[in-house]
């Protein structure tokens, strides 16, 4: 019998990760199948127990579940503890471990595929939501000289400001408090580009050798891409690379094999 693993989330039909993890498993020879699985807005826990119980190895976790599946775990990874969110579980024996893959993700994309160090940059992460707070612990740890969290609602900055403070350099304001400065670095993690809409930010920050990043992706530059490169950004990327840089650690945790990545980023930009 296949190992049997999946993602799991509400809405789902949309994810990429079962042709992500099916060319994982197929470029390193795994005896694995990868699905989709619909869950209940009120049931997750009753659809992970019945994945478990038929033998299910492990559960990728996506929107809304990333903080139920939290509360399902036995152990945690520190990344996963310190973030407060899961997207991983791996069932072994009676526990289930859960990891949080995002942040590594997002830090192998920017230094190893876009070929930017992260030790000593300036870096601006907009948002804090579920996946703002996910990458601060790992953008932290690659020390930055400084990062500054940039969102809307300002209380929600300063709280994570709070949380991470111990960290590293990390600062925070809303969107126009930097309006004097500029960055190295440049994230957009915020849900504005599913809205079609800009988060907000001054066109100042932009310098022309600043890499500006957008986490979401679709076949063209999102509206923040573009509004960077009318500011003079040069260096522009989705999150493509993320998503399969985060899936590629989940299979690492499963399987302790490392895919290669860029074939499959290849592939899936071509599908996008
Ligand atoms: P959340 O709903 O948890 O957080 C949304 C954040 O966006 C909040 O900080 C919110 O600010 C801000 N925001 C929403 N609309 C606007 C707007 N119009 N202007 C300014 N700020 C706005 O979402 P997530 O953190 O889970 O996801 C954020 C993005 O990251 C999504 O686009 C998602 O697709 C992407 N993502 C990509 C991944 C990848 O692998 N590539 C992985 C995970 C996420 P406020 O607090 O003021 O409401």
């Amino acid at each position: 019998m296949l190992d049997s693993y999946a993602v799991i989330g509400n809405p789902i039909s949309h994810s990429k990760s079962p042709l992500i993890h099916t060319a994982f498993s197929q470029q390193t020879n795994q005896s694995m199948q990868y699905d989709a699985i619909l869950g209940p807005l009120d049931g997750f826990q009753a659809a992970v127990e019945k994945f478990r119980q038929q033998g299910g190895k492990g559960l990728n976790v996506t929107v809304p579940f990333k903080l139920e599946a939290y509360r399902l775990i036995t152990h945690l990874t520190e990344r996963a503890s310190i973030a407060q969110a899961v997207n991983t579980l791996k069932f072994e024996n009676n526990e289930i471990l859960g990891d949080n893959t995002d942040g590594a993700g997002l830090v192998r994309d920017i230094e190893w595929n876009l070929d930017t160090p992260i030790a000593g940059k300036r870096i601006l992460l907009m948002g804090a939501g579920g996946a703002a707070r996910g990458v601060i612990l790992p953008l932290l740890q690659q020390k930055p000289s400084v990062l500054v969290i940039a969102n809307r609602t300002l209380h929600k900055a300063r709280a994570l400001q709070q949380q991470f403070t111990s960290y590293g350099n990390i600062t925070s304001g809303n969107m126009m408090s930097f309006s004097n400065e500029n960055f190295d670095i440049i994230i957009n993690a915020t849900s504005a580009s599913l809205q079609d809409a800009l988060p907000g930010l001054p066109a100042h920050v932009f310098m022309d050798n600043s890499l500006t990043y957008d986490m979401m992706y679709r076949h063209e530059p999102t509206p923040f891409l573009k509004f960077a490169q009318q500011n003079g950004a040069q260096r522009i990327a989705d999150g493509v690379g993320m998503l399969v840089e985060q899936a590629a650690e989940s299979f690492f945790l499963w399987r302790g094999i490392r895919p290669q990545t860029k074939p499959v980023i290849a592939l899936l930009k071509s599908q996008i």
